[in-house]
């Protein structure tokens, strides 16, 4: 079944393709030739991967998934949660994002956070399903590492007493928390009888 991944960011779409891809032939919104970026009104990530599923089913009339995530800091009640990609205003970039969330953290010693991931999958007759997942560690003080994206050098797995940044891509791909969604929502689409 072909799918369209709601979504250019080529990380996501390798991820969903490891372990969807023998169910489905994910396609990216470019290689299916539409576009897509609802604005993400919702306040929790499983709306706003909701809200990017539903766009892109509607533009395409493919079933269509989408994730949502981001970053749970404990201390800071969570944020910067759902606004995780945009934490340090309209222009933000990663570079900002990490430096704003280390300016805020200067004197908190809890430092445990969460990445966390909401998938959904919309269906051209309306149907949704929906998984999360979760990934556990603490917060340092100096950058580590040169893989990954977004908060990676500043997220500590203590499991591996390496961040994100300095992970293996692939052990990343296992124990993160867009996988650990990944494999919910495969179970249930099992349950559900859909593959
Ligand atoms: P989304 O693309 O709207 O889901 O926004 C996700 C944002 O959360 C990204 O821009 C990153 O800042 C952060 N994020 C999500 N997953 C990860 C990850 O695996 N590593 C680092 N940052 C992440």
């Amino acid at each position: 079944m072909k799918i369209l991944v709601a979504s250019n960011n080529k990380n996501k779409i390798r991820e969903i393709k490891q372990i969807l891809g023998d169910i489905f032939e994910p396609i990216s919104l470019s290689e299916a030739g539409v576009e897509s970026d609802p604005e993400e009104t919702g306040s929790t990530f499983l709306e706003n991967a909701i809200i990017k599923a539903r766009s892109g089913m509607e533009v395409s009339g493919l079933p269509c998934i989408a994730d949502d995530s981001g970053l749970c800091v404990y201390a800071l009640n969570g944020a910067p949660g759902v606004y995780s990609a945009r934490y340090s205003g309209e222009n933000a970039t990663d570079e900002k994002n990490n430096e704003l969330l280390l300016k805020n953290m200067a004197d908190v010693t809890d430092r445990r956070a969460c990445f966390k991931s909401a998938i959904a999958m919309v269906f051209p007759d309306g149907k949704v399903i929906t998984a999360e997942g979760e990934c556990p560690g603490v917060m340092i003080y100096e950058y580590r590492g040169n893989n990954g994206f977004g908060y990676d050098p500043l997220f500590l797995v203590e499991e591996y007493n390496k961040t994100f940044a300095e992970l293996d891509g692939e052990i990343k791909n296992k124990i993160s928390h867009r996988a650990h969604a990944l494999q919910s929502f495969r179970e249930k689409m099992k349950e559900k009888g859909i593959i």
